[in-house]
């Protein structure tokens, strides 16, 4: 942390949150199991129960106090839902909205006060008190987890709102900011204020700090005692999951406990996920954001992670087909199917809609024993980590929403969604080590703090529009690179501090980076890229004309029009910084042409390859040369090594301004050539078939499927 003597709290935060939660529990959780959510629907009987068999659907949820025994006397195996009731993790429309509609019309700060508030000790008592009449109900029959609710949230979803400042949430930060700042002086100087006491000490809503931005330049924006209250709140959400996870888990050590529904990282809302994934032991998480793969890269302990599926438009039922897939090869264990209601439209057990029907096939081959050494592996990271950062997350959307103004409360998490430019930035360089064939980590702020880099054998990080770093992890990450480790920003790197304070005209890694700013403009408006230089590099935007190499040790790689794009930094003890001074959100849509987003892949490749970071594994789609096709390495329980094949779609905003799958199609199979970096004797894991003996092998890939094979060492 910076702007204090005091204790990074974040750690003190992370280390509650990981006693509460305690140890790992393992799960009997051993077969890939799709459930059917039943909302209305046919009757739940043994017809319903014998047709979900026959479409590959072995499991249903149990809501609240409901009897288990459709479930249970049918054979299938289920979830209990909502045991921490529902209306209190989760914002009922008719609580929230009321609050909500009174303060935007006056938009009086007094108002902001989060029903069932997570800080109020009634609230906790109440939520243990549903927990403890639900799981002590469902625990004789064996669920297989626990989810204390849907779609939790500190505001609705991952919408913006201040909640909360009841007099509980206020006590309590106040109480933290001493425990972080020590000294009220060192909360002064971070946030430019001047209270004399800690529990003076009041957070600034997103109006107040608006207003107070509002007529100073970027370089001198102060989002402290704003952005502090947004990660309190993150923490009181993790806090009490943590906290009701630990109490299921006494109620019943034999099933995990967690939530579904998880949102996107947001400056609201209150996903921070490095709190949250050490917390539960289930999850269920939509894919926006990234926020998938954060949680798969977060999850040390391999707990069950599931997906939702929602009924597809006529004719593209293909998407849900190819996503069970790809979820399945990203870590899911399951999946939720969206609903009764939607799934037999006419009310008739023997009549499943299309999108079941299309489904059902590839629920077979998923719960397939043949795969089953698959659930629960342990993905390998070619030594490339990328930062997740909760404080940039919370800094990006005050510059994404500054052109909203007051209607600021209506960019909505679906919204977001779509416009985000750090969520553009994110999916874009996963999607680019993807296809250049490495696998990477999302590796957390708080885990940098903690000397993850070093500890789990990085080589290079990777800083997307890593905006605000922490004075600690500006430390670790200048030592890193110091120490032989490659590291690559792309724009705005550490222009603001961990706690939202702008650095001037000074990023924190500018010094290593070689670097220095005339100024701290961006080409970028309104989280859309927006080319601010007159010339780009081979078609790719110039980030921030502003920029400029500062030392003679700076080599500009290459330019534009006098601006440097490409500075790149030998360092004593063989390590590299490499500032790219380009747009690479582009490169989520760009990547669906064969040969779009060129330049960009060969730039990276060439920067991890000079560091000798090369892919273990090369996939050739010589069939259908530019498809892009990801090959994920992961280690089983049984000790074996992995590899799936599967085409490799990305989110990106279509022409309706609406996210949509890219660079998957459906096909012809696709003849793939792959080439190994060890001999392997290659094993089908559908067939039981060797497909191969050596460095390379060939094989028709299903469009839309993915091939699982076991590398087994050659004997000699
Ligand atoms: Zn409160």
């Amino acid at each position: 942390m910076t702007g204090g003597r005091g204790r990074p709290l974040a750690a003190l935060a992370a280390a509650a949150v990981l006693a509460a939660a305690g140890a790992a529990h393992a799960s009997d959780w051993t077969e890939y199991t799709a459930f059917l959510w039943h909302y209305k629907g046919p009757p739940k009987d043994e017809r319903l129960a014998a047709a979900m068999k026959s479409l590959g659907i072995a499991g249903s949820n149990v809501d609240g106090l409901e009897s288990t025994d459709f479930a249970t006397k049918n054979g299938l195996r289920f979830y209990a839902d909502h045991v921490a009731g529902k209306g209190i993790l989760y914002l009922r429309k008719e609580d929230y909205q009321p609050v909500w509609d009174a303060w935007f019309a006056d938009r009086d700060p007094r108002r902001l006060v989060r029903p069932n508030c997570l800080n109020d000790p009634a609230t906790v008592k109440k939520l243990r008190e549903l927990v403890k009449a639900r799981v002590e109900k469902h625990r004789g029959a064996g669920p297989l987890a626990y989810a204390l609710d849907d779609e939790i949230s500190i505001t609705s979803f991952a919408n913006p709102f201040d909640f909360c400042f009841c007099a509980h949430c206020l006590a309590r930060f106040s109480a933290e900011l001493r425990e972080e700042y020590v000294e009220i002086a060192s909360l002064n100087a971070e946030w430019g204020t001047s209270f004399r006491r800690f529990d003076e000490a009041r957070p600034q809503t997103t109006d107040e700090i608006r207003a107070r931005m509002a007529d100073r330049p970027r370089s001198e924006w102060n989002l402290a005692p704003w952005a502090d209250h947004r990660a309190f709140m993150d923490r009181t959400l993790a806090r009490t999951v943590a906290d009701l996870v630990a109490f299921c888990r006494e109620l019943d050590p034999a099933a995990p406990a967690g939530f579904v529904g998880g949102q996107a990282p947001n400056a609201f809302g209150g996903h921070d996920w490095s709190l949250l994934v050490p917390a539960v032991g289930f999850l269920e998480v939509y894919d926006i954001g990234s926020a998938r793969e954060i949680v798969r890269s977060l999850d040390e302990r391999r707990i069950p992670i599931v997906s939702t599926y929602f009924p597809s438009a006529p004719g593209e039922e293909w998407k849900n087909v190819y996503r069970l897939h790809y979820l399945f090869a990203h870590g899911d264990r399951g999946a939720i199917l969206w609903s009764a209601e939607d799934a037999f439209a006419s009310g008739d057990a023997s009549k499943p809609a299309a999108y079941v029907r299309a489904m059902a096939p590839a629920l077979k081959d998923l719960s397939s024993p043949a795969l089953a050494p698959l659930l629960g592996a342990r993905p390998v990271h070619d030594g490339i980590a990328i930062l997740y950062s909760p404080a940039s997350v919370r800094v990006h959307w005050m510059l994404d929403s500054w052109d909203d103004k007051a209607t600021w409360p209506k960019r909505y998490g679906s919204f977001e969604r779509d416009h985000s430019s750090l969520y553009a930035d994110w999916e874009a360089w996963r999607k680019l080590l993807e296809d250049l064939g490495y696998q990477y980590r999302f590796v957390s702020s708080r885990e940098v703090e903690a000397g993850a880099l070093e500890r789990d054998g990085y080589r290079a990080l990777v800083l997307p529009k890593a905006i605000a770093l922490s004075g600690m992890e500006t430390a670790v990450i200048e030592s890193f690179a110091r120490g032989g480790g490659l590291v690559v920003a792309d724009c705005q790197a550490g222009l603001f501090d961990g706690h939202g304070r702008a650095r001037g005209l000074v990023g924190s890694l500018d010094a290593l980076f070689g670097v220095k700013r005339g100024d701290v403009l961006v080409s970028e408006r309104y989280g859309t890229v927006r080319p601010l230089a007159r010339e780009a590099y081979e078609g790719l935007v110039v980030m921030e004309p502003g920029v400029a190499a500062a030392s003679p040790g700076t080599r500009p790689k290459a330019a534009a029009a006098g601006i440097p794009v490409v500075l790149s930094r030998d360092l004593e003890g063989g390590g590299r910084a490499v500032y790219l001074n380009l747009a690479v959100a582009p490169y989520r849509e760009e990547r669906g042409a064969p040969r779009g987003g060129e330049a960009l892949r060969s730039l990276v490749a060439e920067i991890l390859q000079r560091s000798g970071i090369s892919p273990p594994v090369r996939v050739e789609a010589t069939g259908r040369p530019g498809a892009r096709i990801e090959g994920i390495r992961a280690f089983g329980a049984d000790g074996a090594e992995y590899l799936t094949l599967l085409q490799n779609g990305g989110f990106s905003v279509g022409p309706t301004g609406k996210s949509d799958l890219v660079g998957v199609a459906p096909g012809p199979p696709i003849d793939v050539r792959v080439v190994l970096s060890e001999p392997r004797r290659v094993v089908s894991l559908k067939t039981g078939r060797v497909v191969g003996e050596g460095r390379s092998f060939r094989d028709a890939l299903v469009s839309l499927e993915m091939s699982a094979y076991r590398l087994d060492p050659l004997r000699r």
